[in-house]
Formats: C-alpha cells, structure tokens, sequence
C-alpha cells in the first residue's frame, strides 16, 4: 500500500511542482520577485500560465477560478462558506471548420492566471463601490499556490476596486505581511542581531472548533439554516457537566467526514496536524501544520469549504458559528501567530544563544507596545455579533485584550525596567518528577499555559484565542502583524537615535507592561484591575466598533501602508452592516418560528387539559407569557432607529437582544411543560446526540 503521506501536495503548484514545470530561470525570477514585489515579466508569465493550465487538466481539472475573500459576515457567514469564486472553463475550442470544433492545444491566456475582472458592487465594499462604478478586479496572490480541488483550479487571489482599493480581507493582510518584513528587518539592523536576512514571514496555525450534527435535523430548524444559531432551545439535562466529551473518541460518523477531509487537504498541501473531540458534546477540533500567514487563511477558508461539501454527502452538516447552543461551549478559531526571517530566525523562540535570547525579549517588547498603544484595534478584530455570545462567557478570553508572556518573563520584565540585562531570562524546560516509577519525569515548558488569557505564549508563538470561529483569519493576523509592526519600528527608532538596545527594551516595557498580566482572565477581579490599568473593556461589537476608525487607527494603517483612511472607514462600515444584518435576520426567524410553530404548538398542547384544567396546571400563564413577549419583541424592533449605523448596531444590541433573550426564556419553559411530539422543531437533545 502507498503511504498516505504520498498524496501530500500532489495537488498544489507548490515549491516542488514548480521546480519540475518551470525553467529554472523562470522559477529564480519569480521567486525574486516575491522578494522584491516587482511584477513578473511578461514572457513568464506566458510560461508560468502554460505549466500550470496544462498541469491543472492533467489532475483532472475542468475547471478554473479566481478565489477571494469579500468582506463577508454577518448573515453572509451563516454556512461558513467565505471565500468566493466563479467557475470559468479551462477549455477552449479551435474553430477549424464549419462543423467541426476540438478543444485548443494551447492553454488559456497569460492574463486568465495572473488576473480576473468581476462586479464590486455585489459584495459588500463599505461604500467604496456603486453600481454605476462597480468595476473590480482579482489578481492572483502569488505567494499562495493554486491547487485542485473538486475538478477546479483555485488560484488564490487578491480584490480591489478599479481604484485599487481593498475591498476583501487577503489584500491588507498582503500588505500587513509587507509591514512585518519592512519593521522587522528595520528592527534587525537596528539591534544588529540576523542582519543576513532578506525578508520576513508571518505565520498562522489555526485551531478550528465545529459542531456537527445531522443534516435533516439542521434543515428542520428555521433558525439554524437562516443564522447559524438555535435562538430557542432547553439544554438536555446531559450537557457538559464532567466535561465529559472533550478527547473522547471521535463518533463514527463524524469520524469519517474527518477522515475525508483530511486526505482531501493533504492534497493540496495542507497536512492537518490535530483532529479531537471538543469540551462541548458534538463539538469538534481540526488545525493543520502552520504555514506562512496568507498561505494558512487560504486554507482555513478552503478547510470550511470542504468539511461543508463533504458532510453534505454523508449528511451531516458542520456548524462554525461561534455560539449554535446556549448553555454550552461555543466555538473559536484560535490563531497561532509568530513572525520570522527567510534564515528561520523565529522572534517568538526564546532562542538557543545569546542573539537569539535578545531578539526574543525585544520582540515581547514591540508586541507589548503594539498591544497597549493599539489595543482596541487588536480587540475590533474579533468583534462580530457570534463572538459576542463567545468573549467573557468563562470559556473564552474576556473582551479585554492582555498579553501573557508568562509569569517567570513578567518578573524578568520588571528586571530589565529597573536596569536589568537583556539576557536573564531563563528558558530552558523544567524537570518534573511524576511521583511513579513505570512513568518518566516530564519536561515542562519554563512557562505554564493561561488558557484564560487573550494572547498567551506558547513556547515558540503567541496563540490569539478570542477569534471566533467563523471567522476568516485574515484580519486577526493581520492586525497582529500590524501591531507588531508598529512596535518594531517603534523600538528600531529609539535605537536609531542614539538610545541603547537595552534601554529601548527598557523603555518600551516601561511603557507598554499594563498590558502584561498573568493572572486568571476570567475572575471578576480581572476587569477591575483592567480598568484601573486604563485598558478597555469594549465588550460589544457595537462598543468595539465604534473604536475602529480613530485617528491614531488610520494614521497607523496608513503609515504601514495597509489601509489609506478611505478603507479603514469602509471596513468600520462593512462591520456595521454585518453586525445588523446579522442581528436583524435573528429577529426577524425569532418572530417567524413563535407565530407559525410555538404558538400554534401551545394551543394544541392546552387543548388537551379541557375538562381536567387542573392537569393543565400553569401551562395557559407560562404559554400566555410568550405572546406577551413576541410582542414586546415586535414593538421594540419596529422603533429601529435608522439614522446613523452606530446607532441602529447600539440600539439591536442594547433595546433588542434583552427583548430577544425575554421572548427565548418563555419558550424555552414553555419547551419544559410541552408534550414533547408537539415541539415543532428539532430538540437540542436530538441535534447533539443524534447523528
Ligand atoms: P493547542 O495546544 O493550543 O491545542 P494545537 O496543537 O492544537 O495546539 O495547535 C497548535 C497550532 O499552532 C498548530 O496549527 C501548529 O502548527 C501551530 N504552530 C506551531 N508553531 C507555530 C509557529 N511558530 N507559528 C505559528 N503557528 C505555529
Ligand atoms: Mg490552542
């Protein structure tokens, strides 16, 4: 039998197909030019076009498409489905007679790979294109390579408007992956530490969480389809109590899906690294081995895509909002992030010798500059209505965002700010005896894990965990790599003018260590302190938001080159408009599911208790109750106010998911006295356990 691993990548125009298809000048230019950011000449890309046209069609592709990532949320991310793409032929005809057509021998043309047009105005743009300007174009990304899938060429790309404004979520982190490389080896020749390096990576590992559940019980319940969430429900009285679903074997079928998944991903290039059972029961967790930022959105995008096209067929459906159960668990997307040179200097390695020792201790310093000074920006990333239900609901980060370097570095920060060395800090592991003979000692990172922190340290990485699960990563990394860019440049020009290494360090951490804490995030002593400290408590999107285009935001973006003011405004737009449309769509199913299933349920139930009233007991008073609370719901909605995106998010958040929580607690007792054929939709019980 072949070894599974020989389908690794067989799909994907990586390093090593390209190596076999290109002219090796051709390959050398190109790869300069990922370096440079110059265009690729012409000539090549008529070559590059060829070798991977005529490679796609001999995988079997039918197929090509121009793969982006729209500004998509809200309603829009309900399936979990955010890229987009449509399907042009990779065939051609030859008309060499009257009659008779074959398909062309050549490929398609250079310009089909490199570049695609297509109508801006039907993705959401934050008002930086009108139907009567709409053009918009995509254009490949060529530090991603395009692979195969399900009979289609994918080639992953950038979008932006004729203007050349960003209106998707790959075209900042591009450009934030160009902030890192211009900051950090700006920071580089500064401390003079790694000067043989020629640029810098930014890298992801996501760790993805999902429910999955089956498909007819999905498609029964009205509010799952239309928002990804149940907006009604009882808990089963078996939930999550013992935690006793985390690492347990992964149910059959469920299994199997994962199984598929992960042999299709490894084709493309996307070994998967962890497959578990998840702490809440029918949740679930995937992440692959970490690849270079743009390369892992890519396949976190594509990941979705496939476990959503393979569960259909076994029919299930995966679930990747952030809270689909009240009561239990809900998901994240926890980004594992660092940064690095091309010589494989990692910033967030505690490193082996003494330049590497340096480089990381200056690295926590930017990063904790870029966190302090940036700090609600770090937080707007995160920030959409699932989250919502996720953030400082005690199994997820709070809403306050602080760095966990651990508590051994927070002692060494306070060394180094009272006059202290850059290179105290002690990183080798420790010994720990197990107290049995048959099992060894084992050997434990100098730092704990804080699961309970935002942003902790995971030995070789920082691991952002309040994203949410439906999220496309590209902006949560992508603000990292904005903030840490901010902080090196920050520290790089202190050096630059005069001050030494070690007190820049000093200095920074002096600064910016309000942000380091180590203790529990989620205690109530927490945000207490946070706000003595000065560090924001936005905990609503429409809070967050609302922060998002500050002028220290924009001068920052515009300074790293990755938003000019105009696209920083439309993407506080953009989050807006997903946030209410998103909360609008749940009123409006909540309404429709009590009128044409609670309420028609609850007059059948009661007229069974005619002539034995007593039986009935306070059945009339708790259904009677839900009636009174749709139309608290109703009238609340319908005073919407329209003036302003602010106000409409502030009012849904503030006036309407109180009413919307009212009118689900009465149905949800109402679920609790109701004879159990009569409830006209599936039941949390059945849609966790039942696959
Ligand atoms: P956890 O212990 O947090 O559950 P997992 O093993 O599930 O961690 O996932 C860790 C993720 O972090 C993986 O995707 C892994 O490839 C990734 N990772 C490891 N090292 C780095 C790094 N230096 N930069 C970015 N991601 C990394
Ligand atoms: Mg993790």
């Amino acid at each position: 039998m072949a070894d599974a691993l020989s389908s690794l990548g067989k799909a994907m125009f990586d390093d090593a197909v390209m190596a076999q298809k290109l002219p090796s000048a051709v390959l050398q230019r190109f790869n300069e030019c990922l370096i440079t950011g110059d265009p690729t000449p012409e000539e090549d890309q008529k070559v590059i076009a060829d070798a991977i046209f005529t490679w796609a069609r001999e995988l079997g592709a039918i197929d090509f498409a121009h793969w982006f990532f729209p500004l998509r949320g809200g309603c829009g991310a309900v399936g979990g489905m955010l890229g987009a793409f449509k399907r042009d032929t990779l065939i051609d005809l030859e008309f060499g007679s009257k009659f008779v057509t074959k398909p062309m021998k050549a490929c398609l043309p250079h310009e089909r790979l490199f570049q695609g047009e297509t109508d801006g105005s039907s993705f959401p743009n934050g008002g930086l294109r009108v139907t009567h300007s709409a053009a918009a174009f995509t254009t490949w990304d060529r530090a991603s390579p395009p692979f195969v899938t399900d009979k289609c060429l994918y080639i992953p790309c950038a979008f932006v408007t004729h203007f050349g404004k960003c209106i998707d979520e790959k075209t900042p982190l591009l450009r934030s992956m160009d902030a890192v490389k211009t900051s950090g080896l700006r920071l580089l020749k500064a401390i003079n530490i790694g000067t043989d390096a020629k640029t810098m990576h930014s890298y992801l590992g996501w760790e993805q969480e999902f429910f999955v559940l089956s498909a007819a019980l999905y498609k029964a319940r009205p509010d799952l389809v239309n928002t990804g969430r149940t907006l009604f429900g009882k808990l089963p009285t078996r939930h999550q109590q013992g935690d006793l679903n985390y690492f347990q074997p992964i149910p059959g079928k469920v299994q199997e899906l994962l199984d598929i998944v992960q042999a299709e991903m490894l084709k493309v290039g996307c070994p998967m690294a962890v497959k578990h059972n998840e702490v809440a029961p029918g949740q679930h967790e995937m992440s692959p081995v970490f690849r270079t930022a743009n390369v892992s959105c890519d396949s976190n995008v594509l990941f979705m895509e496939v476990m959503n096209r393979e569960a259909a067929k076994l029919g299930l459906q995966v679930l990747f909002h952030e809270k689909p159960f009240a009561g239990i668990n809900g998901s994240g997307k926890h980004a594992n992030w660092s940064v690095g040179t091309d010589t494989g200097l990692n910033f967030f390695y505690p490193g082996k010798n003494e330049a590497g020792a340096k480089l990381y201790v200056t690295a926590i310093a930017c990063l904790a500059y870029g966190l302090a000074q940036y700090n609600e920006m770090v937080r707007c990333t995160v920030a959409h209505s699932g989250n919502d239900h996720r953030l400082g609901a005690q199994e997820a980060p709070p809403a306050i965002i602080s760095l966990y370097p651990g508590q051994g570095f927070e002692q060494f920060v306070e060394s180094i700010v009272k006059g202290g060395d850059l290179l105290g800090y002690k990183a080798e592991k420790k010994k720990q005896e197990t107290g049995c003979s048959a099992a060894m000692h084992i050997e434990a990172n100098v730092e704990d894990r804080n699961r309970t922190a935002p942003f902790p340290f995971c030995g070789n990485r920082f691991e952002f965990r309040a994203v949410g699960s439906s999220q496309n990563c590209c902006l949560p990394v992508m603000v990292c790599n904005a903030v840490m860019s901010a902080g090196m440049a920050h520290l790089a020009g202190l050096v630059e003018g005069g001050m030494s290494h070690r007190d820049a360090v000093a200095k920074v951490f002096q600064e910016n260590k309000h942000v380091i804490f180590t203790g529990n995030g989620y205690s109530a002593e927490w945000p207490v302190e946070a706000q003595k400290r000065g560090l924001p408590n936005l905990n609503t999107t429409p809070k967050a938001v609302a922060t998002w285009n500050s002028e220290k935001n924009k001068k920052l973006f515009e300074t790293l080159k990755i938003y000019t003011a105009e696209e920083t405004e439309a993407r506080q737009e953009v989050m807006y408009e997903n946030y209410i449309s998103a909360l609008c769509c749940e009123v409006e199913t909540m309404i429709q599911m009590t009128e044409t299933g609670f309420l028609p349920a609850c007059a059948k139930d009661l007229e069974k208790y005619k002539g034995v009233e007593k039986l009935a007991g306070n059945r009339k008073a708790i259904y009677d109750s839900i009636i009174d609370q749709l139309e608290k719901l109703k009238a609340a909605f319908e005073k919407k106010p329209h003036s302003s995106l602010s106000e409409e998010a502030t009012y849904l958040c503030d006036s309407i998911k109180p009413q919307m929580a009212a009118l689900r607690a009465a149905v949800d007792k109402a679920e609790g006295v109701m004879e159990s054929s009569l409830y006209p939709y599936p039941t949390y019980e059945q849609m966790i356990y039942h696959h």
